[in-house]
C-alpha cells in the first residue's frame, strides 16, 4: 500500500515514516506532527487521515473511493477534524449543535472542555463505515487548555477501538508533557532555502532573486514563502526603500523609531538589510539606472551624494549584517547601524566603531 501526498515539499523524512507505518500495517495510535509553521503539518495530516479511512487497494489516499470522497466532502461519519481558522476553534462534525447551552454560540480561541467531551464520546463509538475512526487536531499546544487537555489523557493513552488521532503543534513545548509522551512525534522540518528556492523557481515560475529571498525570508518554511510570504516581502521591500530614500536626512528621532518599530523582528532583519543594499544599488547607478516613479525619490534623494559615500554605506551594512546573531538587542544594533551609515552617507566618516 503506498502512501502518497501531493503539496508538500521537503519532507521526505517525515512522508517517508507514514508511508511506512501504512505499508507495515503499524499505525500507531497516537501521533503528533510537529514542526515550524509552513513545514505541510496540517496537509500532511489531512493526506494520513484520509488515507487511513480510504479503502482503495494500491495508493492511498485513492481520492475515488466512497470514503474519500466523503472525507474530501468533510461528511466521513469516522472523522473528527478540530480546525482553527481566524484564530478561532471548528469542529468538524459541529458537536456544539448537541449542547444546547451551547448551540450557536460563535467559535471561541480554545476547545471547550465539553466540546472535548463530545469528541471523545464521538471516537468510543462503534465505526459507522467499519473501518478506522481517525481525530486531527490542529494547533493542539494552543487550543487545548490544562483542563481540556487532561480530559482527553485517556483517550489518548487508549484510543477506543481502530482510532488514530493526530495533533498538530507548531510549538510542542507548549503541549502537557503527559500529552507528548502519548504520541509518536513526526517531525517536520524547514527546508535549505536554496532548496526551497529552486522549487519556487521551477513549479511556481518566481524570479531567480525574487525566490531566494523570499525562501530565506520563509526560514525555509514552504508554507510560508508560498502563503503570506510574499505580502511580508513587499511590506518589508516598501519600508527598506522608504528608510534608505530617507536616510540622508532623517532626524534622530526618526532613526530611534525605526529601530523601535523592528526590535521585535529579529528574523525580518536579514531580508531588510538585502533591501537596503538593493535599494543602495539602485542610488549608486543613479546616472545608469532607468528613470522610474519607483526609483525616483531614491536617485533624486543620493543625487550629488559622491559615489564612494554611497559605496562606504553599502560595505558598512555588509560588515553588520553577520554581526546580527551576537547582538541580544535588535533595537540598539539596528540604531547604531542607521546612525553609523547615515554618517558615511551624510558626512563621509563613519560614526566610532559600531560593529562590536
Ligand atoms: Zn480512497
Amino acid at each position: 500500500m503506498e502512501l502518497t501526498f501531493t503539496g508538500i515539499w521537503g519532507q521526505e523524512r517525515a512522508l517517508d515514516v507514514l508511508a511506512q507505518s501504512l505499508r507495515r500495517g503499524a499505525v500507531a495510535s497516537a501521533y503528533l506532527f510537529a514542526g515550524p509553521r509552513g513545514t505541510g503539518k496540517t496537509t500532511a495530516a489531512l493526506a494520513f487521515a484520509k488515507a487511513l479511512l480510504c479503502t482503495g487497494a494500491d495508493a492511498v489516499p485513492c481520492g475515488v473511493c466512497r470514503p474519500c470522497k466523503m472525507y474530501e466532502a468533510k461528511s466521513h461519519p469516522d472523522s473528527v477534524h478540530v480546525h482553527v481558522k481566524d484564530s478561532l476553534v471548528h469542529l468538524i462534525p459541529d458537536f456544539t449543535e448537541e449542547v444546547p447551552e451551547l448551540r450557536g454560540k460563535p467559535p471561541v480561541k480554545t476547545l471547550r472542555v465539553d466540546e472535548m467531551r463530545k469528541i471523545i464520546s464521538a471516537l468510543s463509538m462503534k465505526s459507522y463505515m467499519g473501518g478506522r475512526k481517525v481525530c486531527v487536531i490542529e494547533e493542539a499546544d494552543s487550543i487545548m487548555r490544562k483542563e481540556t487537555a487532561n480530559a482527553f489523557l485517556k483517550t489518548l493513552e487508549e484510543p477506543p477501538g481502530d482510532t488514530v488521532i493526530i495533533l498538530i503543534s507548531s510549538n510542542p513545548a507548549g503541549l502537557l508533557p503527559t500529552i507528548v509522551s502519548r504520541c509518536r512525534q513526526i517531525r517536520f522540518v524547514p527546508m535549505p532555502p536554496e532548496k526551497l528556492a529552486q522549487l519556487l523557481e521551477e513549479t511556481l515560475g518566481t524570479l531567480p532573486n525574487e525566490a531566494l529571498r523570499l525562501a530565506r525570508l520563509a526560514e525555509g518554511c514552504p508554507g510560508t514563502a508560498r502563503g503570506g510570504g510574499m505580502e511580508k516581502m513587499k511590506e518589508i521591500d516598501a519600508a527598506a526603500r522608504e528608510l534608505t530614500a530617507m536616510l540622508p536626512d532623517l532626524a534622530p528621532e526618526a532613526i530611534i523609531r525605526f529601530a523601535e518599530r523592528w526590535k521585535d523582528r529579529r528574523i525580518d532583519i536579514p531580508a531588510l538589510l538585502e533591501r537596503m543594499l538593493e535599494t543602495l544599488r539602485i542610488a549608486q547607478h543613479s546616472a545608469l539606472s532607468v528613470s522610474s516613479d519607483a526609483n525616483n525619490d531614491i536617485v533624486r534623494t543620493y543625487n550629488g551624494i559622491p559615489d564612494e559615500r554611497v559605496m562606504d554605506g553599502f560595505d558598512a551594512i555588509l560588515a553588520a549584517r553577520p554581526l546580527l546573531v551576537f547582538n541580544p538587542n535588535v533595537q540598539l544594533y539596528l540604531e547604531a547601524l542607521l546612525f553609523n551609515v547615515q554618517s558615511i552617507i551624510k558626512y563621509g566618516y563613519p560614526l566610532g566603531n559600531t560593529t562590536d
